[in-house]
């Protein structure tokens, strides 16, 4: 087991979030991720629709252990992501994904993550579309290089309280779409279980095909999960 650090953080000063939306001044209106969800309600159950099994048994597509997960920490350095006063999306995401690096490392897992602090791993001067496509290229290329079996990116989602809750975008139109609809629903029944065992009642906002998040292009979202295909 090892936790590996990716290559070191440049300094990056960065203004606060000023709103409780994901702040991309270059995208038209309000994203369409948090603001065209119904809401489900807080005992709302998941109804997740996996795809069909792949052509592969799971036995020929896995390798022996030791298996690498490749945590990404979404947003940093100019890109905020949401943010609500001081409390920046950026910063969550990061501590959630440090706290996480060694317990999977303790689990016998490699990881290793996009970020261990508030940087990009490409040229950022400043939070454009094309500068965000290219960061999301360039996390996906570390991910390769590592040969990574797993690919989670956290996020917490800004917007109004209808946008409340908990859900897992999966990719299904892979050889392995059966398997990342699996990874997302254990992922979604653990995360509930436990959220609500620590006393909050988080709405299950349930197991999503990443496509859905479309209808804005700029949305980085669905480069990392749904439209890039290099992610091997
Ligand atoms: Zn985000």
């Amino acid at each position: 087991m090892k936790v590996v650090e990716t290559p070191a953080p440049p300094s990056a000063e960065t203004p606060p979030p000023e709103v409780f939306v994901e702040a991309y001044p270059d995208n038209e209106g309000p994203r369409a991720l948090v603001s065209a969800e119904p809401d489900p309600g807080p005992l709302a159950p998941a109804a997740p629709a996996p795809p069909p099994l792949p052509d592969r048994p799971i036995a020929e597509l896995l390798h022996p252990p030791p298996y690498t997960v490749f945590v990404d920490a979404g947003h940093g350095a100019l890109d905020s992501g949401a943010g609500n006063g001081d409390l920046a999306e950026k910063d969550v995401n990061v501590d959630v994904a440090t706290r996480l690096a060694p317990l999977l490392g303790a689990s016998g897992y490699n990881v290793y993550l996009s970020r261990w602090g508030d940087y990009t791993l490409s040229p950022f001067p400043e939070n454009t579309y094309e500068n965000r496509r290219d960061e999301i290229q360039a996390r996906v290329d570390v991910a390769n290089s590592v040969h990574a079996d797993i690919l989670v990116s956290i996020h917490f989602n800004g917007g109004p309280k209808s946008a409340r809750g908990l859900e897992i975008y999966y990719n299904p139109d892979r050889s392995f779409g059966q398997y990342n609809w699996t990874l997302a629903d254990l992922t979604r029944q653990g995360l509930v279980n436990q959220i609500r065992s620590a006393g909050y009642d988080v709405p299950d906002r349930g197991v999503k095909n990443d496509a859905g998040v479309c209808c804005n292009p700029a949305n980085p979202h669905s480069w990392i999960l749904g439209t890039n295909d290099g992610f091997r």
